[in-house]
């Protein structure tokens, strides 16, 4: 599902599209729409399924279709640790770069200066808290937290709060906020207890499970930083230098399937190709002739990546980078199938190094990165965060202040 079909406030949508986010993961295919209709959710997945940007969507738009108290607290987010914090924080900032909502990620171990801007966001309004239970809690016996205008609540990485022996410290936390409120609990793990915690906390939650594929351990998996004139030259070299038995090689798009097939084969390179241009007759010939082994290379958009039973490819080549994870770990797990091994190249462009690296992120993994062979020239380095592209003058201001200015996550514009 791509984000556009949301219907977000454009604002939003130009924080999704500067973040380089253009389908949504399983997760928050799931989640969003629940969290839109105002409903309590409690949602199981792990770090990388793109959890998050789940749950700062949604109410980044209703924020911004509704309104907020500019007064008030809108949002809170409990998270066990003061890295998880500065990272949604830093999340956060890079969604709603183009919007006017506020944010402060507030943690236990800052010096003097930062408590001194955690009390004045706390007493004076943000739009999104994000804390870490501990801290919160010393704050709000201070007196000065202004909770009377929240309408969200979100408990991130529940299980580890429980773990952490936070319990007491979120129920004191939520004692002092207002009963009507939309909640939301996300928990890598679902122990009873944390059912127990939800069945307190939550009204009448809807219940989301998702659990990110992962490339199976055994397949190799390699990168490629290149130049794109180095992409055809790099590939002879691996099928010269090897003796594949079934190699297939994947192109985000039917142009480049036939074009590289074609390469291939003026370079005396056995291809064939399989896309959706080609008649159902001639796919099933072309697939026919590649599991007996008369065609040692195929060429193919992602029509061949779920689903198809071919059991002994020994190289998967990604062309280029896809999509996004879930379309990696489908492509790569055509070859190591059954007991078989086999290896997954990827070669990335300059242009697809972010792409490249957001997988990296969601299949938590580094990819080993390889060294191109001389005869091809330099390449370039791996620099994922060279790219960003939140620089281009924010236009969505709308009328609020970014006053909270203390390097921990907040906006400062
Ligand atoms: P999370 O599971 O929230 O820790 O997210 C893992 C990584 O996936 C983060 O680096 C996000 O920026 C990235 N991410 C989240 N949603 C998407 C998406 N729809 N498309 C691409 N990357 C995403």
């Amino acid at each position: 599902m791509k984000f556009i079909d949301f219907n977000f406030d454009s604002r939003l949508q130009e924080g999704i599209e500067a973040s380089n986010y253009e389908n949504a993961t399983p997760i928050q295919e799931q989640v969003i729409p629940h969290i839109l209709a105002d409903k309590d959710v409690i949602a199981f997945a792990q770090t990388g399924t793109g959890k998050t940007a789940a749950f700062l969507l949604p109410l980044i738009n209703q924020m911004l279709t509704r309104g907020t108290d500019p007064h008030g607290i809108n949002c809170l987010v409990i998270v066990p640790t003061r890295e998880l914090a500065v990272q949604i924080a830093q999340h956060l900032e890079g969604l709603s770069y183009f919007t006017s909502v506020s944010s402060i990620a507030v943690y236990g171990g800052g010096d003097g200066n930062s408590f001194v801007q955690e009390k004045k966001a706390l007493s004076m309004g943000a739009d999104f808290v994000i804390c870490t239970p501990g801290k919160m809690m010393a704050h709000i016996k201070m007196g000065y937290v202004k909770m009377d205008s929240l309408q969200y609540l979100v408990l991130d990485e529940a299980d580890r709060m429980l773990d952490m022996g936070f319990y007491d410290d979120i129920m004191f936390i939520i004692d002092h906020l207002p009963k009507k409120r939309q909640n939301l609990l996300f928990s890598a793990t679902m122990p009873p207890k944390i059912k127990t915690m939800a069945n307190r906390i939550l009204h009448q939650p809807v219940e989301i499970s998702i659990a990110m594929s992962k490339p199976p351990e055994k397949i190799v998996q390699q990168a490629y930083m290149v130049y794109d004139e180095q992409k055809i030259p790099l590939i002879q070299h691996m099928l010269q230098e090897k003796q594949y038995r079934s190699v297939l090689i994947f192109c985000s798009s039917k142009l480049s399937v036939k074009q590289l097939t074609r390469d291939l084969q003026k370079k005396g390179i056995k291809a064939g190709e399989i896309h959706s241009d080609l008649e159902q007759d001639n796919r099933e010939e072309i697939l026919i002739q590649y599991k007996s082994g008369r065609l040692p290379v195929l060429v193919a958009t992602d029509i061949l990546s779920r689903g198809i039973d071919i059991d002994n490819i020994d190289l998967v080549i990604n062309f280029d980078v896809p999509h996004d994870g879930e379309d990696y770990v489908h492509r790569i797990g055509r070859t190591a199938r059954a007991a078989a091994e086999g290896s997954a190249y990827t070669l990335v462009s300059v242009k697809d190094q972010r792409k490249f690296h957001t997988i990296e992120k969601l299949i938590g993994k580094d990819v080993t990165k390889i060294i191109i062979p001389e005869h091809l020239g330099e390449q370039p380095a791996y620099t994922p965060a060279a790219g960003r592209n939140f620089g281009g003058g924010g236009s969505g201001a709308g009328g609020k202040k970014k006053y909270f200015n203390n390097n921990r996550g907040s906006r400062h514009k």
